[in-house]
């Protein structure tokens, strides 16, 4: 994770920012039992049912499962970066930034950035200068035949590399910056020892984050050449995976009622030069979780306006399920005949792209059509599995009218009857509910270990997991303790085993592991609300060092049992392969009829697994 700050720095901060205290500021908190509720600041209530756990410094809604600690309480509401938090938290309580020697190495890191930053901006002004000069009259008209005001190239900062090798670079060079620093920023090639501008006879568009720093840049030709577009390298400042270009200009408009994403950056300029200041475009790479969190920061309701060709379609899926995935409310905007927003603009005008947003499509009509395009329908086969898969889908919705909306609709699509199809639908979520209820009668079986099982939705080894990270922030010596106890052992939950990543880590730097400062490194929505239902739970127990033992032996249990599996595998494909005579088959047998005996023994000692 790439921080411009200390951690020792961001603990401290946390530490004096007591939670209740800061939530405090923003809604009216009151106490009940051990924890404070208020109305919930991120979703419109008229209970509360946001809540605030002083002694875990966390916070958790139960309307809209938002939660975090302290600093993402602030990202949440001040909009600001996790950077920008800490500072924001620094200066309420007046302490200053680090800048004592002891944190020497980050702020070379920080005044690198700062240098870079600088060096961008000085290009950007020079590109721009260079389009309103006699060399740039041929990237201006082309511009200008692209429809674009001098308002709309301002605003965007639009500029032109010139037609030569080395004017960037000389004229950074004489306003002081070292060669080395422009390679670093990007703007430099190096071939073979010669030193020479990257962006050449290029209309330019600097990549500007939602600070309003320069951070990149992209470079388009005006004519057949390629390269079509080129962006920078990636640097210190730079990772296109988090950048998304057009949102400094966004979010400049007040209020933000949504964003539209699109595909490039011609589609973002052509829909500002229109009127429409909210679109914003990923730097030619996939929409990722990053960009969908930067964007939720701003608002849940987001539309996508891919192109209408197959590759933009097929991005339209992907980036459903990540900007689902944010929290966000998402709906697709459609376009005509393979048409890109640019198109429809230039062509159509901007009262029929009004009319295309306000008929965008929710995000399951969108899946069900998409579907659609997959199948032949008169095909009775491919009729049948195609009504199946919408059934799957439409088990998403909980609105029964909505879902008769939908219903109705695939039964004009396929002509089956609706009775039918909402048999189809019963049938999955009984099916669904059966599975469920098989683990829990598995779960319910297995309470001889001694571990209380409250959601008995999920595996006893996975409890075991989930309960000794909630014992190791009884302090640092249990978390030292379940730390060495585990040795070889390994967590099978992914997020599980991100959290002990971070115990260890925490440890060694000598920090006392708690669920709020843990919070800080889990960067994704959803296991973060995963991470908080972990802390937030109480455990019940009568000893503690010997519930430590029941969840290790657990655990062991459990590995000693996927061994087991994957043993049995293994012989089966010897079996299959006509290999039971084997010395390596015969050697698996005797392996597995071990490791059968100790899982039924229960002797689950370390030495004794294999
Ligand atoms: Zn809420």
């Amino acid at each position: 994770m790439s921080r411009f700050l200390p951690e020792e720095f961001i603990e401290e901060v946390r530490g004096i920012n007591e939670i209740s205290d800061v939530i405090s500021e923003y809604i009216h908190l009151e106490p009940k039992g051990k924890n404070l509720f208020g109305l919930c600041p991120f979703h419109s209530e008229k209970t509360p049912s946001f809540s605030v756990d002083p002694t875990r410094q966390i916070y958790h809604c139960f309307g809209c499962g938002q939660g975090g600690n302290v600093f993402t309480f602030i990202m949440g509401l001040e909009k600001l970066d996790f950077v920008d938090a800490v500072k924001f938290l620094a200066d309420r309580k007046g302490i200053d930034l680090p800048s004592s020697p002891r944190w020497a190495g980050n702020e070379d890191f920080v005044e690198r950035s700062q240098l870079l930053m600088d060096i961008n901006r000085e290009a950007a002004l020079f590109y721009h200068d260079r389009l309103f000069s006699p060399e740039g009259e041929g990237a201006l008209n082309y511009l200008r035949s692209r429809g674009l005001s001098k308002a709309t190239i301002k605003a965007f900062g639009l500029g032109y590399a010139p037609d030569a090798w080395e004017v960037t670079k000389n004229f950074l060079t004489e306003k002081g910056f070292k060669e080395q620093d422009l390679a670093d920023a990007g703007l430099t090639v190096d071939r073979n020892g010669r030193v020479y501008d990257r962006f050449r006879n290029r209309i330019i568009y600097p990549i500007i984050d939602h600070r309003d720093r320069v951070l990149g840049f992209g470079g388009r030709v005006m004519d057949d050449a390629i390269p079509k577009y080129m962006n920078s390298p990636e640097s210190q400042v730079f990772k296109k995976n988090s950048i998304l270009f057009g949102l400094n200009l966004a979010i400049k408009q007040r209020p933000i009622h949504s964003l539209i994403i699109v595909e490039g950056y011609m589609d973002v300029i052509a829909l500002y030069q229109s009127g429409f200041y909210n679109a914003v475009a990923s730097l030619g790479t996939a929409l990722t979780a990053n960009h969908a969190k930067l964007m939720r920061r701003y608002t849940p309701d987001i539309f996508i306006a891919y192109d209408g060709d197959t590759a933009g379609q097929a991005a339209t899926v992907r980036s459903l399920d990540v900007l689902r995935g944010a929290g966000c409310n998402v709906k697709v905007i459609r376009f005509p005949n393979g048409m890109d927003p640019d198109d429809a603009l230039r062509s159509q005008g901007t009262e029929y792209f009004s009319k295309l947003i306000q008929k965008a499509a929710p995000l399951i009509e969108f899946k069900l059509e998409h579907l659609l395009s997959e199948y032949d329908l008169d095909d009775q086969e491919q009729k049948v599995d195609y009504a199946t898969k919408a059934a799957n889908i439409l088990l998403k919705v909980e609105n029964p009218l909505e879902r008769d909306v939908y219903i109705q609709r695939l039964n004009k699509i396929t002509g089956f009857k609706p009775e039918l199809l909402y048999r189809l639908i019963t049938q999955i979520e009984n099916r669904t509910k059966q599975q469920g209820l098989k683990r829990k009668i598995i779960g319910n079986n297995r309470h001889t270990m001694g571990i209380k099982h409250p959601s008995s939705k999920v595996s006893l080894s996975i409890k075991a997991e989930e309960d000794l990270l909630r014992l190791m922030m009884m302090g640092k010596k249990y978390a030292t303790d379940i730390l060495a106890m585990l040795e070889d052992l390994e967590f099978e939950d992914s997020t599980h085993v991100k959290v002990i990543t971070i115990i260890r880590d925490l440890l060694a730097g000598g920090i006392e592991p708690n669920p709020a400062s843990i919070l800080n490194y889990i960067e994704d929505d959803q296991e973060r609300s995963k991470v908080l239902d972990i802390f937030r739970l109480e455990i019940e127990y009568d000893n503690v060092d010997r519930y430590i033992l029941d969840c290790i032996k657990e655990l062991r249990r459990s590995q000693l049992e996927r061994q087991g599996r994957d043993l049995k595998e293994q012989i089966l494909r010897l079996n299959n392969a006509g290999s039971s005579d084997s010395d390596e088959y015969m050697e698996l047998v005797e392996k597995l009829r071990a490791t059968t005996l100790k899982t039924k023994l229960g002797r689950f000692g370390k030495e004794e697994v294999m």
